[in-house]
């Protein structure tokens, strides 16, 4: 999983990191230590980019 040399979005270190991907095309990197963060951010970032979509198309 953590396969790609570069530098954690989270703590901004350079390690071996893994892709965290959003749901409107971006994505970020994070390192080990902060892989529960990150997934965490990138749920309740999805989560809220999926409301507001559903607000769009409602209206
Ligand atoms: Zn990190």
């Amino acid at each position: 999983m953590f396969t790609i040399e570069g530098v954690c979005d989270w703590c901004k270190k350079l390690s071996l990191v893994a892709k965290h991907e959003y749901i409107d095309g971006l994505c970020h990197h994070s390192c080990a230590e902060c892989n529960d963060i990150a997934k965490l951010d990138v749920r309740q970032f999805n989560a809220a980019e999926r409301q507001q979509q559903e607000r769009k198309t409602q209206s």
